[in-house]
């Protein structure tokens, strides 16, 4: 009698979608919408739903472009407010998940580490590893907020995980005020054993489309450069992505590091309670204030259905945060004096705006970032907080001193420096037995990848709310999914252009950022026109994934034998 135990079959799902956040969650939407057939899981690596919007608890977090925009196109934002904050767009993805029965295909605590397809049976087997309850931050409340949420089992199966960490340190929307720029990452990759109290048992899956709704950074790690005598300093070092629950502000001193948005937002909500509030920054960002309602959009509510209401008031938002970034990009000087001289009229007279409002750089070659109701501008002129633009010397025991010889005093320091980018949530992939290196595919339509069958990943726009982007990569998954099924089609995989040097390519993400320049390594490339080419461009984008074929520059493979089919 042979004891060899017979190795079961693993789990067979059409459309795996990886990661539960605005995205994933948006996907899994969509396709019940519109392939209602298809059967459909989701694989968390956290205990809870949302990304983001869950993982990240600071005071005062919130959206910075507005729900109209950042809302699903199928599903309106009725809350009063335009700018929102992080719970209300936390419950905002977790009444959709409800709203659409999601709740029973999201298998929460598994970490995709690997996905590997097979040309011979056009399916991708996808190997997760359990994860344990305090997986990355906060959110540990399993099936939050959907109906019949909790995690549940998933097919068997066994091997090694194979966490693959590729974070690469970044700031966030403009360059962090630290004396050192040694990044000071986590010993292991973002899956990299023991980083979360994982279980150590992977489980596998397969899979005929595979969607990467993973987001863009590490969610163990955010960025954290090394600060000069950090050890002496004796109140806490906190960075935005781990804010302790019990860290109590009231007045205290408190140093923020950084100019990008988490830093902006921070600033003015930590000012309600502390004593005073510095940011400290090495160079300036364009700060923007912007109406936390749209009075416009509450006038069309007023008197329009909700879903046509939401409808108009979404376009006339696309059509605006359009026109101002083109205006920034052909008429960046007009541009730079409006924004210089918006931040001038907000803060007190005599106010050096030139030193901390006005950077050297263009609108746009860096996000903008955008304050409701000039409220950082606000707690600046009521003498709550104040901006200082200098680079750290060192931390002492109880404050920061700066390289002009200034003295920062400070009970708390937050290190609001940014996040560590990392692509298609540090799963390996792999193509009939070959490693997927990211940065020699192509990216196209800006969600596929050249030479990968049955693959798509979301990234959002850079210019724009994040999940106008999510929705067309969503739609159009479907309309390929429908598309392959009319003509018999298994596999379909991006056929790149012959190219002659890849490597002088942009990257997926195109920003002039820090973090983009230097992570850009690490990123899919895109190529010099359509459909290889990203234009950060809404509307070319909804004519090019709506309504265009979605025949062009792919490859389809129809009759493959199915495993039951194989000898
Ligand atoms: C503080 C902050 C504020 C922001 N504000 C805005 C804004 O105002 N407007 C805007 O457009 N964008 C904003 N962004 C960008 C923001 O990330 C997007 O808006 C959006 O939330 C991204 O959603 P997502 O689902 O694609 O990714 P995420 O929210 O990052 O969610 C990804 C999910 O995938 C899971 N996951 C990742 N890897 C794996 C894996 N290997 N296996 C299993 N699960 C995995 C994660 O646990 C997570 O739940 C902000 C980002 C941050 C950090």
């Amino acid at each position: 009698m042979s004891d060899t135990v017979p190795e079961r079959t693993p789990e067979h799902i059409d459309v795996l979608i990886v990661g539960a956040g605005l995205s994933g969650i948006g996907a899994a939407a969509h396709l019940r919408r519109e392939c209602p057939r298809k059967s459909l899981a989701i694989l968390e690596s956290r205990g809870a739903i949302g990304g983001t919007w869950d993982l990240f608890r600071y005071p005062g977090i919130r959206s910075d472009s507005d729900m109209f925009t950042l809302g699903y196109s199928f599903r309106p934002w009725t809350d009063a407010r335009s700018i929102a904050d992080g719970p209300s767009i936390r419950s905002y993805v977790a009444d959709t998940a409800r709203e659409y029965g999601l709740g029973r295909h999201i298998r929460f605590h598994l970490r995709v580490t690997h996905a590997s397809w097979s040309s011979e049976t056009a399916r991708w087997t996808v190997t997760a590893v359990r994860t344990g309850p305090g997986e990355h931050g906060p959110g540990h409340e399993t099936g939050h907020g959907a109906e019949d949420g909790s995690g549940h089992g998933t097919g068997g199966g066994s091997g090694a995980g194979h966490g693959k960490g590729s974070g690469e340190g970044i700031e966030e929307g403009a360059e962090e005020a630290s004396g050192g720029d040694a990044g000071r990452g986590p010993e292991d990759g973002p899956g990299g054993p023991g980083d979360s109290g994982d279980s150590g048992e992977t489980v596998t899956l397969t899979c005929s489309f595979l969607m990467a709704c993973t987001g863009y950074y590490r969610y163990d790690e955010g960025y954290r450069p090394a600060l000069p005598g950090e050890h002496d300093f004796r109140g806490p070092i906190v960075h935005p992505q781990h804010w302790p629950d019990d860290l109590d502000h009231t007045g205290r001193r408190v140093v923020v590091i950084g100019s990008g948005a988490t830093a902006v937002t921070l600033v003015p909500a930590l000012a309600e309670k502390a004593e005073h509030v510095t940011m400290l920054q090495r160079s300036p960002t364009y700060v923007a204030a912007v109406p936390s309602r749209d009075r416009l959009a509450d006038r069309i509510r007023r008197h329009l259905p909700a879903r046509t209401a939401y409808r108009i008031v979404r376009w006339k938002n696309v059509l605006f945060s359009m026109a101002v970034y083109r205006l920034s990009r052909r008429r960046p000087k007009l541009v730079k004096a409006l924004l210089r001289r918006g931040a001038a009229v907000a803060l007190p007279a005599g106010f050096d705006v030139d030193t901390h409002f006005a950077p050297s750089y263009d609108p746009w070659d860096q996000r903008l970032c955008a304050v409701p109701d000039g409220d950082l501008f606000r707690a600046v002129r009521e003498g709550r907080a104040d901006v200082v633009t200098d680079h750290i010397e060192r931390l002492t025991p109880d404050g920061v001193t700066l390289r002009s010889g200034r003295r920062l005093p400070a009970d708390i320091v937050v290190t609001a420096t940014g996040l560590n980018l990392l692509a298609i949530g540090g799963m390996r992939l792999s193509v009939d037995g070959r490693d997927v290196e990211l940065p020699r595919t192509l990216a196209y339509k800006g969600m596929m990848l050249s030479g990968v069958p049955n693959f798509s990943l979301t990234v959002g726009y850079t210019n724009a709310s994040w999940t106008l982007k999510a929705d067309l990569v969503s739609r159009y998954v479907c309309r390929l999914l429908r598309h392959m099924d009319a003509h018999g089609h298994r596999a379909v995989t991006p056929v790149a252009p012959d190219l002659e040097d890849r490597d002088a390519l942009a990257p997926l993400i195109d920003l002039k950022s820090g973090y983009v320049l230097r992570s850009a390594g690490l990123l899919p490339r895109q190529g010099p026109e359509a459909p290889w080419r990203l234009y950060q461009n809404y509307l070319r984008d909804v004519r090019l994934m709506r309504s265009g074929p979605v025949t062009d520059g792919v490859r389809f493979t129809g009759a493959v034998r199915r495993p039951r089919d194989l000898p």
